[in-house]
């Protein structure tokens, strides 16, 4: 049988070629850890815009140890980096994004806006994918719009019964606030279909006859139905989550800001933590839920920095706690199912919310709070007002649809930061008269918060939006709808300079970290963004980004970046060494 170990040799030898070829494939692309970067535009982003920016900056070690002209710090020795004209800026931020859920709901079946027009189109993606593999036995969809989609009337439980009569079907809407599930669904969730049960979970949508439809409005009940759902293997999830961090990478963030690790995996925390010790394109700093602990701290790339609280829901399902009623229109009352005269609900009692925060506060924790409406804001802003000051500590508000000038200067006398959900023009800005009426004239008023000398910054919370940080960015600068046909509230525009500070350096400030990151400047880490073309005064079409730098080494954005550290790296290396 000696021939037997020879193949065994052989095949051996061969998977051990093959393994080494596949490590020098997906291998990171390195520079030196010293070097001079020149040759392109340099953008500093720092407080005093200085135009034109230095020549010449000098990396060591992953901090920038010296700005000058190229002559200057030549006298250091380093070997030069030639930038070949593009344009380098501080390392992008999103302050405010859930990139679990983006992983988790980019892989389920899309029948979002962003990729249909129809509800035709839309019931015709849910039959096909109804055949299809996928990630769970369930079949989930996410990002049923009927915002975006103006013939989207909510799916029967007949139609989705139809679909998949056996198999369980969850269709989620885009703003997650709502959920559409058949028969088989709601058996596996143990909900009572014939009549309502005895302290059911508000929200079961029922007919006359109390039998239930399989609509499942707002947190409680959304959570009754896919609590039962099965969970997708862990290995999996980490992966998708690695693929999800190349994806903020490509779109030209080096860091993100996680407020609340929505998703559902057994220990959301723990995957973040053990993604961010173990490399990857992105730091990432972490808003706990309230349920999830109260331990703080962690490195530069992960960091645990407070909590995360929803004081309203979304303008787009009735859940904006606005200080007058939602706009009546065919909209709202026949695709959005808003009753007339609706105001939104807040979550939180106020007393219980004031003690929460006062509690969390003198334990250190930055309170971040979803806030759209101005019912919403006022609470939030009162809690923060009756809390004992804790002066380095800058809580911040969230989304901000309709805060008004008024909310605006008390934030700024607290010292909140506020972030605005720029997006919501781009995707929503057509239908936004509908909703709100003439309040789209103050709608998302970042112009307004950055006069007043707020820190204010913009985010694209996905997956509520794909990420894409040009598109935010532009949006910010044209107020513009994707169709092109509204610009929203125009006078609250910023210039592209204020823009990109919104999402560099005012990012870096909302999350504590401007000693570290959010400008090019002598003793900040070296995390760039690089574009085609300068951010500041090229053709939006001209527009793009070409790659990002953490730590003064270009990142991974293609297979090998996810790969890298993953469990295909773990495979490999066990077969090496
Ligand atoms: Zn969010």
């Amino acid at each position: 049988m000696k021939w037997l170990g020879r193949l065994f040799k052989g095949l051996l030898v061969l998977g051990l070629l093959a393994a080494g070829l596949i490590w020098y494939l997906l291998r990171p692309e390195q520079v030196p850890t010293r070097l001079i970067l020149t040759g392109g535009t340099i953008l500093p982003m720092a407080a005093a815009a200085a135009t034109p920016g230095p020549e010449a900056i000098l990396v060591e070690e992953g901090v920038i140890t010296a700005i000058g002209t190229l002559a200057q710090l030549q006298e250091s020795g380093a070997p030069v980096h030639d930038l070949e004209g593009q344009v380098l800026a501080p390392g992008l931020i999103e302050p405010h994004t859930h990139p679990i859920a983006t992983a988790l709901l980019g892989a389920v079946v899309d029948v979002s806006g962003f990729s249909h027009t129809s509800r035709a189109e839309v019931m015709q993606t849910l039959s096909q994918a109804a055949d299809g593999r996928a990630l769970t036995p369930w079949l989930v969809a996410y990002g049923w719009d009927p915002v975006a989609i103006a013939d989207l009337s909510a799916p029967t439980l007949a139609e989705l019964d139809e679909i998949a009569p056996e198999r369980p079907v969850v269709v989620i809407t885009q703003m997650l606030h709502e959920v559409f599930a058949n028969t088989a669904a709601m058996q596996a969730s143990g909900i009572s279909l014939a009549a309502p049960t005895v302290g059911e979970p508000h929200g079961i949508i029922r007919d006359a006859q109390g039998r239930a439809t399989g609509a499942f409005r707002e947190l409680e009940a959304v959570n009754a139905i896919l609590g039962a759902m099965p969970a997708a293997n862990p290995a999996v999830i980490e992966l998708l989550v690695r693929r999800a961090y190349t994806s903020y990478a490509k779109a030209g963030y080096t860091t993100i800001g996680i407020t609340g690790a929505v998703g559902k995996h057994p220990d959301p925390v723990g995957l973040l933590r053990h993604i961010g010790a173990t490399g990857g394109p992105l730091r990432a700093y972490l808003y706990l839920l309230p349920h999830q602990g109260k331990d703080l701290g962690g490195s530069d790339d992960f960091r645990v920095l407070g909590t995360k609280y929803w004081m309203d829901g979304s303008p787009f399902t009735g859940g904006a706690a606005f200080a007058e009623a939602y706009e009546h229109s065919d909209l709202t009352s026949e695709r959005m199912h808003i009753p007339h005269g609706h105001l939104g609900p807040v979550n939180h009692d106020p007393g219980d919310f004031s003690t929460n925060v006062a509690k969390l506060q003198a334990q250190g924790h930055q309170i971040a709070v979803h806030a759209q409406g101005e019912r919403a804001i006022d609470q939030v802003l009162d809690a923060f007002e009756a809390a004992a000051p804790n002066p380095g500590l800058a809580h911040r508000l969230e989304h901000n649809a309709l805060i008004t000038p008024a909310q605006i200067q008390r934030a700024k006398a607290l010292g909140i930061s506020l972030g605005f959900f720029v997006d919501h023009i781009y995707y929503y800005g057509d239908a936004l008269p509908d909703i709100v009426g003439t309040r789209a004239d103050r709608y998302m008023p970042v112009g307004a918060a950055m006069r007043a000398g707020v820190v204010t910054t913009l985010h694209g919370d996905h997956p509520a939006s794909p990420i894409d940080a040009l598109r935010t960015l532009r949006t910010a600068v044209d107020r513009t709808s994707a169709s092109r046909q509204t610009v929203t509230a125009p006078e609250q525009a910023l210039t592209r300079y204020e823009a990109l500070s919104a999402m560099t350096r005012a990012a870096a400030q909302q999350l504590g970290q401007e000693e570290l990151i959010g400008s090019i400047e002598v003793g900040k880490r070296a995390d760039f963004t690089l574009f085609n073309g300068n951010p500041l005064t090229a053709d939006w079409q001209a527009l793009s980004v070409a790659g990002t730098w953490k730590d003064g080494q270009p990142t991974q954005t293609g297979l090998g970046g996810w790969l890298r550290f993953g469990p295909a790296l773990a495979a490999v290396k066990s077969m090496l060494f």
